[in-house]
């Protein structure tokens, strides 16, 4: 496991963009569409179900990394992608199965 000093990682807003750019909590990949906010036992709350995942990974070695990219683009808004955490895990144990396509 690299630390977390290796991973060009998303800072908090861009975090929270790709979420509000997917029109409110719904997973991003057209095969799942998924809400990605659930109910809470306090009504004035929801439970996140998502997350901002990489579209080519953090740090070296990790799904679809891309040494072309600058730290400044890998952390960018443009190689986030708004996941539910079921496909955002699919997703990054499969990159056969899911290239960088799915975010393009
Ligand atoms: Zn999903």
């Amino acid at each position: 496991m690299s630390s977390r000093r290796d991973r060009d990682d998303f800072t908090t807003a861009t975090q929270y963009s790709p979420c509000e750019e997917s029109g409110g909590q719904r997973c991003s990949n057209p095969e799942c569409g998924r809400g990605t906010s659930g109910p809470h036992s306090d009504a004035d709350r929801a439970v996140n179900l998502g997350i901002a995942a990489h579209i080519t990974a953090a740090s070296p070695g990790g799904p679809r990394f891309d040494p072309a990219l600058s730290p400044e683009s890998r952390s960018s808004l443009e190689n986030g992608i708004w996941l539910c955490y079921i496909c955002a895990a699919k997703i990054d144990r499969d990159e056969v199965r899911y290239p960088t396509l799915l975010g393009n």
